[in-house]
């Protein structure tokens, strides 16, 4: 194994072995066929705070399920100062009626969050990872959600898709946490594909390189994937401890 540093990031977690540069040309090649296969005209940059209500209803629901609540939710409520002044056991039972898992806690963070952000950031979103993940239910892959779809800046969040795919094709080592991933994926992609990676990730990871069975023989990524070349496995990604191998 090459024991080559890149910062603080390390080339021994990974089950094959690869030079950073040999890493960083293949990462290249793969977000071009990325970029090809999953085209995206134009990158959904919207509303700040829509955008960060929208990533508190997602966790642990399904994307069309999530987004007809959010609709709903703003059809009703409309703005942040109707939010911020709507009880929170009223918000928790509006989440509960429309089938959102978790009401109970959601209902209370899109009330607090709402209230924090006019009280204390004068009514704006802001616009700074740290700031972000200081409100109530905002982790970090929500606060690059909102920096990227929101703000349209350059992040990577890491999803379920984007942790996945990103270890199976070996531009991470597979036992390291998401926020890890996030770390290689900026050192391995070039800064202007960032925003891009997470929608043709995702994008992927529905179509073709799926959690269970992914169709690898119908995968463009295939030449340059290590996980259909068996130098990555699934039993490798499993338990996702913080440490690296
Ligand atoms: S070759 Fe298989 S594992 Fe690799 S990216 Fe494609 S579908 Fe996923």
């Amino acid at each position: 194994m090459t024991k080559t540093n890149s910062g603080s990031l390390s080339l021994e977690g990974f089950t094959f072995e690869e030079s950073w540069k040999e890493k960083r040309n293949r990462a290249e090649k793969i977000v071009e066929i990325l970029m090809k296969t999953h085209p995206r005209e134009k990158l959904l940059i919207g509303d700040p705070y829509r955008t960060l209500i929208h990533c508190i209803i997602s966790q642990r629901m399904r994307d069309e399920v999530t987004y007809k609540v959010w609709e709903r939710l703003f059809e009703k409520y409309r703005d942040i100062e109707t939010i911020a002044n709507t009880p929170v056991e009223e918000m928790q039972a509006f989440l509960r009626e429309n089938g959102v898992g978790l009401w109970k806690t959601k209902g209370e963070w899109i009330v607090k969050v709402s209230r924090i952000i006019l009280e204390k950031y004068g009514g704006k979103v802001p616009d700074d990872i740290n700031e972000l993940m200081k409100l109530p239910g905002i982790g970090r892959k929500c606060a690059n959600i909102v920096l990227a779809y929101g703000f349209g800046r350059q992040a990577i969040p890491v999803d379920t898709h984007v942790n996945r795919i990103s270890k199976r094709l070996g531009l991470a080592p597979p036992r390291v946490a998401p926020e890890k991933v996030e770390e290689y994926l900026m050192k391995l992609i070039p800064k202007d594909k960032w925003i891009y990676m997470n929608h043709a990730m995702v994008d992927h990871g529905r179509s073709i390189c799926k959690p269970i069975r992914p169709k690898c023989n119908e995968c463009p990524l295939k030449e340059l994937c290590p996980y259909a070349k068996g130098l990555v496995t699934d039993d490798d990604i499993k338990g996702n401890t913080k440490t690296a191998r």
